[in-house]
């Protein structure tokens, strides 16, 4: 569905991807793990538009996306959910969920997309008319899972999702990214919560300085004596 080659990134001088690839099937999970400053997010912003790579290709069923305007992504069919969630605080929790479908691929099916996402998030039906920014950090999570969900995405990246949420709140939301799954959606998980991360994705890739240094099944990784010393603190 996505394979992206020798992906190349730069902030001015700095190197922030270095000749990444990675493959996702339909319907796959797949975590992408390293430290801090690895690359993670540079990754996902480059696939998503937000960043113009220097080189390397990002496939996207077929069509070569690398250096498309998000807009054009996004109708593709690649949704984001950005790490601090990024709504918009003084817009109602329903105006949010409406500038999540404002690309043609969502416009047309607005009122279908708005009842799946209440049935997944019944809270947000309740605070319809709330200011999003005065909604709890893990509905607005919710909430910005739900606006990238009206954008009918068929591959979701997701960053950090599970950053500054509450014990109890970080499992609801792993529960969603799990059900979205079972639902068919193919899913990008970045997560300082490797061992979570390990445990709902199928396959995961290790990033270090901005290059891939491992690959493989997710229980695999999770039992690599490195892995776990690097990474799980074990
Ligand atoms: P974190 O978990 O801390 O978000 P990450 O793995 O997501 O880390 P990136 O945020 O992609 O890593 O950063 C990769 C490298 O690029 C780092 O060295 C970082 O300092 C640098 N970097 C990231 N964004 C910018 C930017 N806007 N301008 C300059 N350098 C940047």
């Amino acid at each position: 569905m996505l394979s992206v080659r020798d992906l190349t990134l730069f902030y001015g001088d700095a190197q922030a991807l270095d000749g990444v690839g990675f493959d996702i099937g339909e319907g796959e999970i797949v975590a992408i793990v390293g430290a801090n400053g690895a690359g993670k997010t540079s990754l996902i912003r480059a696939v998503a538009g937000m960043e113009r790579p220097a080189g390397g290709t990002i496939r996207f069923r077929g069509a070569d996306i690398a250096g498309w305007p998000p807009h054009r992504i996004c109708n593709t069919g690649i949704g984001q959910v950005a790490e601090g969630r990024q709504i918009f605080p003084s817009l109602s929790v329903m105006e949010n969920l409406q500038m999540g479908a404002m690309l043609p691929r969502a416009r047309k099916r607005f009122r279908q997309s708005l009842d799946e996402v209440i049935a997944l998030f019944p809270r947000l039906e309740e605070r319809r008319d709330q200011a999003a920014g005065t909604l709890s950090g893990g509905e607005q999570q919710m909430l910005a899972i739900g606006r990238c969900l009206m954008g009918r995405p068929e591959l979701i990246l997701f960053d950090e999702p599970s950053l500054g949420l509450a014990p109890t709140i970080v499992a609801d939301v792993f529960r969603i990214i799990r059900r979205l799954h079972e639902g068919g959606m193919s899913i990008v998980l970045v997560e300082q919560n490797v061992s979570a991360s390990l445990r709902l994705s199928s396959r995961a890739y290790v990033l270090e300085n901005g290059r891939v240094v491992a690959e493989g099944a997710s229980a695999e990784l999770a039992n690599d004596p490195r892995i776990r010393q690097a990474y799980l603190g074990l």
